[in-house]
């Protein structure tokens, strides 16, 4: 907990607010289009809160339904412009936009730790995604590429090649408020794609910071009108952007319900969705595994961003032979857990982001209890201070739970036992979500069989490294319930275009594929 008084404090949050223009207390518009802030945005006035405090930061302007409307209008004629921009003329813009993230590094990180609540070094770590992401994409944009494939034809050309798709809209958590938007704005400014986003109710001051920067590296460019902000509810906003046709692909990221909808929504009018969902995703550490590698891992990939991340350390499955040494270890880890001010860069775990979400961790460790979980570390809320600060919790499960079979957004991670690596495989793949999971061990035939095709059915799979901080090279996503959405780095640009297939015949004769005869005098 902090030892700041109260008036230092107060100066702090100031001064982060102050470097994006804002102030506390203050009224900030929350919708941006055509380049510039709508001061005059009509939706139902929001408060957003400083969750070390509880206390309001500062009032945010929403969107109206109409304001979507005329978002995505200007997103859609900005389109026509930004798509003839030669796309490594884009990557130059995208290039601009990670320097602007990387010149304000530590305003951004300062004003995620205060908003969201994640300890400083993370929320630095947050906006360095951002800035390589923006490095992937400005090679990316000079790598836009098809094939060409041999045609059964002669004298014809079959080619495949890659066009923009339209205005792409943006539906994003509050958990990581720049990052995973991030990877959807950068890939698809390069691919051509102008953007309307809707980031989360919980973290709107991070949002507009991260406009304000847009807005910073694209005045006078061809870009200037190419990235709008809509802020406002899931359910008046979010269903707006989801339902409009003029907007080809949604990229959401959320609870795997808010993606049920989505799906829906966007399969009504034939669009597509990107879908980055909910994880519930497991350690498993074998008698074999270097327990010390383990260790570190499950700790950060439990407690970090206080077991807010989609990918965080839900369940722990244990070999038996070490089970109960390594758990010991656990909970003496644990116990050095300095909780406080993610300000304060000596403290490893914040607080949740609302009272909503300390309602959640009590609600479900009760439920955990009533179906046979054992507390064994944890549990409690600490109501000795302000905010909404809670203990990191070890729950003995089993695995007839029926509660384990879901994502419980706190930092309570459930323990199980097995007796093989057959077991823990079949206990990891028992759940619906499919984001990531970890094997420990230092025995390569287990590794193997851990990553073959009978092994865990996540996006994300990994060998002696956690369930969460992956790299932005690789493709990031989830099978089952998480969505089966890709995003980042490997070939997940091509989610942010369409395909073109192309013949064409440069001989004189006009020969049909498949040999068919169509004579016509
Ligand atoms: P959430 O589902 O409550 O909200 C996510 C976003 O959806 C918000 O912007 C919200 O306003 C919007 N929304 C809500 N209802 C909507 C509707 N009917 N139509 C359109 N938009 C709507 O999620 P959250 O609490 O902000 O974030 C935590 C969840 O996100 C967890 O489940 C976590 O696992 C998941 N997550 C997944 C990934 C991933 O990459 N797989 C990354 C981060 C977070």
């Amino acid at each position: 907990m902090s030892t700041k008084t109260a008036t230092g404090r107060s100066a702090q949050v100031e001064e982060i607010l102050g470097a994006f223009g804002m102030r506390a207390g203050g009224t900030v518009s929350g919708v941006a289009y055509g380049g510039r802030f709508k001061e005059d945005a009509g939706g139902a006035p929001l408060e957003t809160h400083d969750p070390t405090t509880g206390e309001v930061l500062a009032h945010v302007r929403t969107a109206t339904a109409d304001d979507v409307k005329r978002a995505v209008s200007a997103a859609h004629e900005a389109f026509a412009q930004w798509r003839l921009v030669p796309a490594p003329q884009r990557g130059e813009i995208v290039r601009r936009l990670g320097d602007g993230f990387r010149k304000r590094k530590e305003d951004l990180a300062r004003l995620i730790s205060l908003e969201n609540g994640k300890i400083l070094t993370e929320a630095r770590g947050e906006v360095q995604e951002v800035i390589d992401i923006c490095d992937l994409a400005v090679g990316q944009s000079r790598q836009l590429f098809g094939r060409e494939i041999a045609s059964e034809r002669r004298d014809h050309r079959l080619v495949e090649q890659w066009h923009p798709l339209g205005v792409v809209g943006i539906i994003s958590a509050f958990n990581f408020p720049v990052a995973v938007p991030g990877w959807g704005w950068a890939l698809a400014l390069v691919c051509g794609d102008t953007i309307v986003w809707k980031p989360s109710s919980l973290t709107p001051l991070i949002s507009i910071a991260a406009q304000q920067i847009f807005h910073e590296v694209t005045r006078g460019t061809d870009a200037e009108h190419v990235f709008s902000l809509i802020i406002g509810g899931g359910s008046t906003v979010g269903e707006a952007l989801v339902a409009d046709p003029r907007v080809p692909l949604i990229q959401a990221t959320g609870s795997c319900a808010l993606g049920e909808r989505v799906a829906i929504g966007v399969a009504r009018r034939s669009g597509k969705a990107i879908l980055e969902l909910g994880g519930n995703n497991a350690v498993i550490v074998m008698a074999d595994a270097d327990l010390k590698l383990a260790l570190r891992a499950v700790v950060f990939g439990s407690v970090g961003t206080a077991g807010q991340r989609c990918t965080s350390t839900r369940r722990l499955i244990l070999q038996r032979p070490i089970a109960q040494k390594f758990l010991d270890q656990l909970v003496h880890a644990y116990r050095t857990i300095g909780i406080g001010d993610p300000l304060d860069e000596k403290t490893l775990m914040g607080p949740l982001i609302s009272e909503s979400a300390v309602k959640d961790y009590s609600e479900g460790l009760a439920e955990m209890q009533k179906q046979g979980g054992k507390v064994v570390y944890g549990g409690k809320v600490l109501a000795d201070r302000t905010g909404y600060f809670v203990e990191p919790a070890i729950v003995k499960s089993t695995v007839d739970m029926p509660i384990v079979k879901e994502e419980v957004f706190a930092p309570i991670l459930h323990v199980f036992e097995v007796d093989s690596l057959e077991d823990a495989v079949a206990m990891n793949n028992s759940v619906p979500q499919g984001l990531s999971s970890g094997l420990f061990t230092t025995d390569l035939a287990s590794a193997e069989r851990w990553l073959s095709a009978s092994g865990s059915d996540c996006g994300i799979s990994n060998v002696n490294a956690g369930t969460s901080g992956a790299e932005i090279g690789g493709a990031f996503g989830g099978e089952k319930a998480t969505g089966g959405g890709r995003q980042a780095g490997s070939d997940a640009w091509k989610g942010y275009m369409r395909r073109q297939t192309n013949t064409i015949n440069y001989g004189t004769q006009l020969p049909l594929a498949q040999g068919v005869e169509f004579p016509v005098d």
